[in-house]
């Protein structure tokens, strides 16, 4: 291990003299592709507490063959930087910070770096992800102070090629964000499930954070919209009386995908519903469909939106390395024929819901291996309640009036689904 003093700019803050770029392994994660190639840079000595003010804008520069990466900050901050493989990627995490600067999409990329994306990693953490063309790493990191009318500004150097050297977890910004993707570190939003007598239902908006989801025609996010439709479809579930919502996020911040169907586990639910939009290249593509967790997708489409989906921690810059390989996958497996089959039922009720309500796709309950759905104890589905690259499917996905729609027809599902239930207990 070889860690690669960084100089402190003169006149920087003397809590910043020591930072340091440990180069890091290649971390073989759990899951398949996802590899990763660390280094740790770190603000050494100070920790500072969340809401550390803006960023307030990008700069990117090429100077002798190294990317620069410049973000402007209104307040010394401390920052952390790792990189990651498959596909290459920078990632740097910050103190939350509100985003002033242009959007990764109205920028384009330059030198190594493609684009960027930014969001809420976990509370208190915000997360930048810098995509790059090829392999790249972090040669030089470094903060400058406020100087002749330029603000503070953080600074990454990226140099191409792989650094190989071995990995050092160097902590600090206490002890690195509470060590970031730890397992409690996204409570449900809603508290613990109330002994009234309620049925608790779990809704999940899809994406979030440093992850869009899909983009729309005119430039709205997936994260946005079915978060919106989450919020419709609690508030029409819990005016029934009948059922309790918890959801798995209710703000604009990244939830790994395991942890969505934990939440659900946890808050004792016993229906997971997660929402996304998809997009299409056929843009005149549009309507519902539904789908349920199996091994063999039931056709090419529904395995190829399965991998697009289960991307989402790739594209937040997961280390899933703290996620135990999943253990005991027959004991999984057995415990989730019963779920499988209730989330068939469900599926099925919601799909005739839909359809007489809203536009769906031909073979509307479909079947794949989405990650999110792989409750070993909760029925799941995951609806892509239409399409962004089709504008009647984006255009309607915007307005509440669509949204209450869709929200009265998964209640009438949901209520058919629990009626089912207890007629089969009394019986
Ligand atoms: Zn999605």
């Amino acid at each position: 291990m070889t860690p690669i003093e960084v100089k402190p700019i003169s006149g920087a803050d003397t809590k910043y003299r020591a930072v340091r770029i440990f180069a890091a392994s290649a971390l073989l994660f759990c899951l398949p592709v996802v590899c990763a190639l660390c280094f740790m840079a770190v603000a050494a000595g100070s920790a500072v507490a969340a809401s550390q003010g803006a960023i307030s804008d990008i700069r990117i520069g090429v100077h002798d063959g190294r990317t620069r990466f410049v973000m402007e900050v209104s307040d010394a901050v401390p920052f952390q930087a790792f990189g990651l493989e498959d596909p290459d990627r920078i990632v740097v995490d910050l103190p939350e910070l509100d985003w002033h600067g242009p959007e990764a999409a109205a920028s384009g990329g330059r030198g190594l770096v493609a684009g960027y994306r930014h969001g809420l990693f976990k509370p208190g953490v915000t997360r930048v992800v810098i995509d790059l063309i090829g392999p790249g790493h972090v040669a030089k990191l470094f903060q400058l102070p406020p100087s002749n009318g330029a603000p503070r500004r953080l600074v990454l150097d990226i140099a191409p090629g792989k650094s190989g050297k071995s990995a050092t977890a160097s902590k600090d910004w206490a002890t690195y964000a509470a060590s970031l993707g730890s397992r409690k570190a996204s409570q449900p939003t809603t508290t613990e499930p109330q002994a009234d007598g309620k049925r608790i239902v779990t809704i999940d908006a899809g994406h979030g954070g440093v992850d869009p989801g899909a983009i729309g025609r005119s430039g709205a996010h997936e994260k946005h919209l079915v978060l919106a439709m989450a919020k419709t479809v609690r508030r029409v579930l819990e005016a029934t009386g009948r059922y309790k919502v918890v959801m798995t996020r209710d703000r604009d911040i990244f939830i790994p995908l395991r942890r969505r169907y934990e939440i659900a586990h946890e808050a004792g639910a016993e229906l997971f519903v997660s929402l996304h939009a998809d997009s299409h290249s056929r843009r005149s593509l549009r309507g519902a469909s539904v789908y349920t967790l199996s091994d063999n997708a039931s056709d090419k489409e529904a395995a190829a939106l399965a991998r697009k989906e289960n991307k989402s921690d790739v594209i937040a810059g997961t280390d899933l390395s703290e996620y135990p390989a999943e253990v005991s996958s027959i004991l999984i497996d057995l415990a989730q024929q019963s779920v499988n089959e209730e989330s068939w039922h469900f599926a099925e009720m919601l799909t005739k819901k839909l359809a007489k309500n809203i536009k769906v796709l031909r073979n509307t309950h479909r079947f794949a291996g989405f990650a999110v759905l792989k409750s070993p104890n909760v029925p799941s589905v995951l609806v892509e309640i239409g399409y962004l690259s089709n504008i009647h499917d984006e255009a309607n996905l915007r307005t509440e009036k669509f949204r209450e729609r869709f929200a009265h027809a998964l209640v009438r599902a949901v209520d058919r689904y629990f009626d089912r239930k207890e007629k089969m207990s009394r019986s």
